[in-house]
This record gives C-alpha cells, sequence and structure tokens, in this order.
C-alpha cells in the first residue's frame, strides 16, 4: 500500500519545508512505501515563465480594454481599474519577456551574488506575481504571501474559491497536476500538508480536484494550521465531502497509525489525533503522547526537486527542538501545535542528520528550524559539529538572552552558524516586560553587540501597536534600532496581531484590548482586535513610515522587510558575502533610493542638467483620471495624463505639457532642449515652455523623486 505526501502552494519557493520530508523518512523507516512532492515549488516553476505570464496578461489586456471602453468608471470597478493600469503602463510585456532569466539569476551561484543583478532578478519576480494578480484580481499573490477575500469569509465562501476560475491562480496548474498524477500513481493514501493560512484554498482545491480523480483512496490532511482550526473543523462538515481525515498536532505516529489502519482494513477509531467522519458524525479520537524527539529518523528529501527551487544552493531545513523551552510570549501561541510539550533532540543526532543529509544531498546549507533555539542547545551542537569536522552552514531563530557570550558565539560562527533570528519586538522594557519576553533591552543591546562581533549575522523582529503601546513608546524602539545600527545587520517590522492560543487572546481585558471575533471567518487563526489604550492601526503605520524615514535619513540601507519569508536568501548572502569580507544587503525594499540625487546649489544652471525620469516611474495616458481612483463617484471617460510611482505606488495627475516634459526627459538631452521640443510641440514660446519645464522638473526632483539629473 502506497502513500504520497502532498505540500501544495502558497509558500515561499526559495527552500523546502520541512513538513512532509520528516513525515516521509518517519513512514520509510517504518515500511511504508512513501512518496512525495513539493507542489508549492512546482507551482511557482510553472507560473514563472513566459508563456504562462503572458497568458495571464492577455486577462490583464482584456478586462483593462473592457473597462477602457466603458462611458464611466463606476466606484465598484475603480480598485480593479488602477491594479490593471499599473501592470498596463509598467511594460508588462518585457516582464514576461525577462522572467525566465530571473527565474535563473536567483539558482545561480555567481548572478545570485551579484546585487544588482539579485535586485533586478527579485523585481521582475514581483511585477510578474503582479500580472498574475491583476489577472485574479482582488487575489494577491507575491513570492511568499497570498491575499484571497475569501480568506476573510465563512467556509462556504472558502469553498466556493477552490472552484473559482477567475480568483483563484492555483486552479488550472492543479487540475494539470492532477491529471497527472491521476495516470502515474495510485496511492492507497494521500496526505496534505497545510501549514499556513495561505496554503488554505490551495490545499484545499487540491483536496477537491484529488477527491473527485481518487474516488477510492483515503485523502488526509494534516499541518499545523489545521491543529490550530480543532475548534472550528466539528463544525464544518462540508469540509469531509473534500477529505476523509484530519490529523491534528504532531504527524508522524498517527500517520503511520492511519496507514496501518488502512492496509489491515481496521477501524480508524485508535488511530490517535485524527478527526473523522462517521455516519453523519464528525469524531475527534483520543490525542496521542507527543512523539519521542531522539527516536525520529533524519528527514528525508527524496522525490524534491532540489535544483528548482529559488536560491542557488539548496537549503535543507532541520529540527533541534519541538516546541518552545521559554512558551511565555504573551503574543505568541506556537506551543499551542506541541501541547506546550518541548523536547530537544540530543546534539550528536543534530549534527548527524547534518553530516547525512550533506552526504546524500550534496549540500552544505541548512535552516534549524526550531521555534526558538536555546543557547546551551546552539553550543553543545555547535561542540558537536566541530568535533566532527562538518563543513557546514547554519541558521536558527533564537531568543536575545544574556547566556549568548561571545565566547559562545565565536564557537558557533566557527561551527557555521552564520545567522540568528531574534525576537527583539521592542526597545522599550514596559513593553517587554508586558510581552512576558525575560528580555531587557540592555540585554538585546549586549546580545547583538556579541553576535556582530562574532561575525554571525543577526536580524531582528519588532513589533509595533502592541496592547497599551504609547507613540512615545514605539519610538523608544525606533531609538533603540538608530542607536544600534552598527550592530543590527537586519530587521523586519509587522504589526500587532492577535493569535488565536495566544495569552492575549484569552485574557484581553488584561492587556486593555477588546477581542472581536468575526463569525464569518471561522477558518483564521487571529482575532481582530480594539485596543482601548495606547497607539490605533493609523498610529502604527505612522511609526513604521517614520521608521523607515529615519533608517533612510540616517543612511541605513537595512534589508527591511514587511515579512522574513526570503530568510534563505539572506542567509546566502551573510555565508558568502561575509565569507569574502565584504557583507552587503541581500535587499533593501523599504529604504528610500537616494544614490541618484546630486546636489544642487543655488546658483546652478538648471537648464545645462539633463533630467531623467527615475526607475520606477511611468508617465502615461488613460480613459479615466487614474489619480481620483476611490472618490466614490463614478468617473467619466477622458483622456487624461498621469504619472506612476511603482515604488510608492501613488498615482499623480499631469497636464498635457507635463506628460510631453516628462516623455522628454531621457538622461540624454538638457533641460533647455527640452523646453525647444515642448515649446514646438504645444507651439506655445520657448520663454514659457522653460517655465513650465523648469518648475515641473524641480517638483519631481525634489519633492518626489521622480527625476534624476545628470550634468
Ligand atoms: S515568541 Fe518565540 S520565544 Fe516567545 S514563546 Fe513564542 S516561540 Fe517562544
Amino acid at each position: 500500500m502506497s502513500t504520497l505526501l502532498l505540500f501544495p502552494p502558497q509558500w515561499c519557493p526559495s527552500q523546502p519545508y520541512l513538513s512532509t520530508p520528516a513525515l516521509t523518512a518517519y513512514l520509510c523507516a517504518n515500511g511504508c512505501e512513501t512518496s512525495q512532492l513539493d507542489l508549492n515549488v512546482e507551482f511557482y516553476d510553472w507560473l514563472l515563465t513566459e508563456p504562462v505570464i503572458k497568458i495571464f496578461l492577455n486577462r490583464v489586456y482584456s478586462k483593462f480594454n473592457d473597462l477602457e471602453n466603458q462611458k464611466y468608471l463606476p466606484p465598484s470597478k475603480q480598485s480593479l481599474y488602477s491594479r490593471l493600469a499599473w501592470i498596463v503602463c509598467s511594460h508588462p510585456q518585457e516582464v514576461a519577456e525577462r522572467i525566465e532569466n530571473a527565474k535563473m539569476t536567483l539558482r545561480n551561484e555567481e548572478h545570485f551574488f551579484d546585487l544588482d543583478k539579485y535586485r533586478t532578478a527579485m523585481q521582475t519576480i514581483n511585477d510578474a506575481l503582479n500580472i498574475v494578480s491583476g489577472a485574479c484580481f482582488p487575489t494577491q499573490l507575491g513570492f511568499s504571501s497570498l491575499r484571497m477575500r475569501a480568506l476573510a469569509g465563512d467556509f462556504s465562501k472558502i469553498l466556493d474559491a477552490t472552484q473559482d476560475a477567475v480568483e483563484n491562480p492555483f486552479l488550472s496548474f492543479l487540475e494539470e497536476k492532477v491529471r497527472f498524477l491521476q495516470a502515474k500513481k495510485n496511492p492507497c493514501l494521500i496526505g496534505i500538508s497545510i501549514v499556513g493560512n495561505s496554503q488554505l484554498i490551495p490545499g484545499l482545491t487540491l483536496a477537491r480536484l484529488l477527491r473527485k480523480a481518487f474516488v477510492d483512496t483515503h485523502i488526509n490532511i494534516g499541518g499545523s494550521l489545521f491543529s490550530r482550526l480543532s475548534d472550528v473543523i466539528p463544525m464544518h462538515r462540508e469540509l469531509f465531502t473534500l477529505v476523509d481525515s484530519i490529523v491534528l498536532y504532531e504527524g508522524e505516529g498517527p500517520l503511520l497509525a492511519l496507514h496501518n489502519a488502512l492496509a489491515d482494513g481496521r477501524s480508524l477509531m485508535d488511530v490517535p489525533n485524527l478527526v473523522h467522519k462517521i455516519g453523519s458524525d464528525i469524531c475527534t479520537n483520543k490525542i496521542g503522547s507527543p512523539e519521542d524527539i531522539n527516536m525520529l529518523p533524519t528527514p528525508s528529501f527524496d522525490g524534491l526537486p532540489l535544483n528548482k527551487y529559488f536560491s542557488p544552493y539548496p537549503i535543507l531545513p532541520i529540527l533541534s527542538s519541538r516546541g518552545c523551552y521559554w512558551a511565555k510570549c504573551t503574543f505568541c501561541d506556537h506551543h499551542y501545535i506541541y501541547r506546550r510539550n518541548y523536547r530537544r533532540r540530543d546534539a550528536n543526532r543534530v549534527a548527524d542528520d547534518m553530516k547525512q543529509l550533506s552526504r546524500k544531498y550534496n549540500v552544505i546549507y541548512f535552516e534549524v528550524a526550531d521555534e526558538a533555539t536555546a543557547p546551551n542547545a546552539i553550543a553543545e551542537i555547535s561542540d558537536q559539529i566541530l568535533e566532527e569536522r562538518l563543513n557546514v552552514r547554519w541558521y536558527t531563530s533564537a531568543r536575545l538572552e544574556k547566556s549568548f557570550t561571545l565566547e559562545l558565539l565565536h564557537n558557533a560562527k566557527q561551527a557555521g552558524c552564520r545567522l540568528l533570528l531574534f525576537g527583539l519586538e521592542s526597545g522599550c522594557n514596559r513593553i517587554l516586560e508586558l510581552m512576558s519576553k525575560g528580555v531587557t533591552n540592555e540585554t538585546a543591546q549586549l546580545v547583538l553587540n556579541n553576535s556582530n562581533q562574532a561575525g554571525i549575522w543577526n536580524h531582528v523582529f519588532l513589533i509595533f501597536g502592541f496592547p497599551t503601546e504609547t507613540i512615545k513608546e514605539a519610538h523608544e524602539t525606533i531609538e533603540f534600532v538608530i542607536t544600534n545600527k552598527n550592530v543590527i545587520n537586519s530587521l523586519s517590522f509587522s504589526p500587532f496581531e492577535m493569535s488565536k492560543f495566544s495569552f492575549i487572546a484569552e485574557n484581553p481585558a488584561a492587556f486593555n484590548v477588546t477581542k472581536i471575533k468575526s463569525s464569518n471567518s471561522d477558518f483564521t487563526v487571529w482575532f481582530q482586535h480594539k485596543a482601548n489604550k495606547g497607539m490605533n492601526s493609523k498610529d502604527v503605520w505612522q511609526t513604521v513610515e517614520f521608521l523607515i524615514d529615519k533608517l533612510s535619513e540616517e543612511h541605513i540601507y537595512y534589508p527591511v522587510y514587511s515579512s522574513i519569508h526570503e530568510t534563505g536568501h539572506i542567509f546566502l548572502y551573510a555565508c558568502v558575502k561575509s565569507a569574502e569580507g565584504t557583507a552587503q544587503l541581500p535587499i533593501s525594499r523599504y529604504n528610500k533610493n537616494k544614490k541618484d540625487i546630486i546636489p544642487i546649489s543655488t546658483d546652478e544652471n538648471w537648464f545645462s542638467l539633463k533630467p531623467k525620469l527615475a526607475d520606477g516611474f511611468y508617465c502615461t495616458t488613460l480613459k479615466f483620471d487614474a489619480s481620483k481612483i476611490k472618490t466614490r463617484k463614478a468617473l467619466p471617460n477622458k483622456e487624461t495624463h498621469i504619472v506612476l510611482d511603482v515604488n510608492s505606488r501613488l498615482i499623480f495627475p499631469n497636464s498635457p505639457i507635463g506628460d510631453s516634459i516628462l516623455r522628454l526627459c531621457d538622461g540624454n538631452i538638457s533641460l533647455k532642449q527640452v523646453a525647444e521640443h515642448v515649446s514646438q510641440r504645444h507651439l506655445i514660446p520657448v520663454a514659457e515652455a522653460e517655465s513650465e519645464c523648469l518648475s515641473l522638473i524641480k517638483i519631481y526632483y525634489s519633492m518626489m523623486g521622480a527625476i534624476t539629473l545628470r550634468r
């Protein structure tokens, strides 16, 4: 009896995820014939090709032309029009033509580590995904994110989305994949691993297609997302029209028991952690004991296309522990899926995992994918790696504990540790206390210093808008970052979110916050909330803007992320670039680009300068005024000139003369020559054209950075 394990989209495709490799190894070690497929990386590999992007682009053009042919643009269509206008105006054909190259850049060691090539490739990939998103509006698909409107709806909306050919970008790929599987495989058990919200709709789309194609196969879902949804699963029996069962919490033992029960034709009642349907009842079996982490085999990556991931080298995830040894942070519910059960794998086994995988797959890069690796665990793993003389590089998450001494971190560096991810969260001690982080900003500073001195790249996560946090306290965090700019290597931030099983969600009154449970979105693992004290959401975003401006002002070109899914890329840069002694930053997504700004003195002759429209700005002519979008009024069909700023996603209105001026700004002719052309084209005196040119260029240069100037 064979088992097939599938990892569906959507997840960041830069490295494999650990779930199916861990389960595959366990089932194989117990004599079960098991294979696995990473449909996520296969999806991105299929999607990011010229012919496929062009199919989505044709859908964009067709929708856009339909709208442009309307007499009026109603408010309900304005967001769609704006999104499509962006795409149509920003040279999408070129994006489609460049996409294969961009993909190859990320997989090619020489090009990946060329910072300009890397940035261009990531930009092209994001532009291509934007085309896909425009075609599937209002869906927003990114390299490491997915937003679909059905996710905020009730379960019937989620089920509808699994067969929505317009908004679901995964449907045609998964249909083709299931047809292929049907022709090649005949498994008795199929397991779908769903670990995050972004996999929910694609994962259920896959389940629906598999259900139809494999009528006699037992279809199961497992993964941490469904563990967090254990309370709502019994209320949604429609789920069991797509799957036969769901495994909650850790999956190894339960999946093996399920396999054996199916093979022997026994009842499923004895399979631990299983939710299944008996007649019309949904039954949750007894929850079994946690896995003995030292008895688990080394993960198996057999069957995964290691050369297809979007990185120049494969990075393989392993675990040195399950659960969190601290498990006290009031905003966190990671402990929930391990039911507060923390277990460590012996350091010699962790080192042995690296050794075996290194030999078997010819890799040296690893992620120790723990929630938080304890300092003593890092010390022991490092000693073991050094003792066995393993040539490996690795990264992990850790707490900012003072036991991360310089000596310990030096040793870790020697043993190949190149990146530590730290949850700093706040630079204000009152907030850290309220979070129960068990850390003060003084300790944080010490550890960041030590890691910097030891040569281990540190990345810090920040949270803004924690309940009761004031603007002044948020600015303490910004101050902390600026003060420590020489020892922090990169950072990312997020607004506070109330996780479903966190201490705060269980005790909202103690944090002066109101929990708002939307009855429409059962399948979410966060609560909406209202802060009764401290910053509101507008304050939070203004604080984030302030942080970004401040970093730019200080000329700190941190890689600042709104999310940290490209961690693998930071890690590889930290490994390779620091080895050369020239650590560079992989990407500066949010920092404002100042490199093209030249100082202009007050007596400068502007007419001798050669203006050029900066990268990321486009001037264009549309049938509707996209700068007036979201006015709640229907817009009349009227030719309109606008300027698009791709980086800040802003649209500025422009005049016919302004449009001519900007289109002439190619960096090859002086402003004087631009004015002469404008004078001829618009039949106005040269002096008037010069005056128009000067005022427009000054505004676009100094206020928006839309113009660069060359002497
Ligand atoms: S935030 Fe990190 S350290 Fe804190 S409880 Fe969660 S996993 Fe543990």
